[in-house]
């Protein structure tokens, strides 16, 4: 009682039969009209039939070999690139473009460099009338993410591990419903994406968005998700799709279950060697 349907439904998703095919440009050789230009190639499939439902505040994970199809699949439902054929609706609204009330995309190396950490997670509420609550709610997403004392720094005093997380508490800031996230850690060493895969699942868990997370990296997947969606090579069809009902925090060698479902996976992937 009191829950208006918008609230029940924020942060739902559902991809229905959609595909994305890309026209490859293919340069036309200087001697055909002298100015190299570009002639029609042929369409190239990336996303064929995708059909999935996120419910709202899971945390899902989207594996895929590299090049499949998982970033365009992302920018589609941020509303920055249509399908070819299908739709997407997010909350029962059809996505026709980007939305900041509804999705923020997480990209990686977006601080702005000569702003502190404080300035770049104020970027997002810059435009709240009420400073005092605007600072509060700053500092709030500040302290969840760990930053914490840190405000004052910038970007270039951080490391890889402390920019991604003011990052992520500017995306936190202007609370969303969705938080997309494509493979966030990339270029962090393993300790360090060890440690932001934990805080994240606790950020979660603590917010409890939906958030759309792309790797492809297998463990990372099973330990983090509530529900992982497994692709093939491109194009990209859902190989895999279930929920993981399993407690935090996740021990392959304690949990038969899970590591008999990442040798599954090894399989589906065709990765015969690791198992
Ligand atoms: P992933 O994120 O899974 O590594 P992407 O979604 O980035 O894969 O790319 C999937 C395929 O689509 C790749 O072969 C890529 O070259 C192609 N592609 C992506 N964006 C475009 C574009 N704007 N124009 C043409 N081809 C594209
Ligand atoms: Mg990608």
């Amino acid at each position: 009682m009191g829950k208006t349907i918008k609230e029940e439904n924020m942060g739902h998703v559902s991809i229905q039969a959609l595909s994305k095919s890309y026209t490859e440009k293919r340069r036309r050789a200087r001697s055909v009209n002298g100015n190299g230009s570009y002639e029609r190639g042929e369409q190239m499939l990336v996303l064929d039939e995708i059909n999935l439902e996120f419910a709202n505040g899971e945390m899902v994970c989207i594996l895929g070999p590299s090049g499949c199809g998982k970033s365009t699949l992302v920018r589609i439902l941020a509303g920055f690139e249509q399908g070819t054929s299908g739709r997407v609706f997010i909350d029962g609204k059809e996505v026709c473009g980007p939305s900041s009330e509804h999705v923020f995309v997480f990209q990686y190396s977006g601080l702005l460099p000569w702003l502190t950490v404080w300035g770049n997670v104020c970027l997002g509420v810059r435009k709240m009338k009420e400073k005092e609550k605007m600072a509060e709610r700053v500092q709030q997403n500040i302290d969840i993410v760990g930053l914490t004392g840190f405000e004052h720094l910038y970007p270039h005093q951080l490391s890889g591990g402390m920019q991604r997380r003011a990052e992520l508490a500017r995306a936190l800031v202007v609370n969303p419903d969705i938080l997309f996230m494509d493979e966030p850690f990339a270029g962090l060493d393993f300790l360090t994406r060890v440690n932001l895969r934990e805080e994240i699942i606790n950020m979660h868990i603590l917010i409890k968005k939906t958030i759309i997370f792309i790797t492809h990296d297998i463990d990372e997947a099973l330990v983090m998700g509530d529900r992982l969606v497994v692709f093939s090579d491109r194009p990209a069809k859902v190989k895999l799709a279930l929920p993981l009902d399993f407690s935090h925090p996740r021990d392959f060698a304690k949990t038969p279950a899970l590591s008999d479902l990442r040798k599954e996976i090894y399989s589906v992937l065709g990765v015969h060697y690791a198992l």
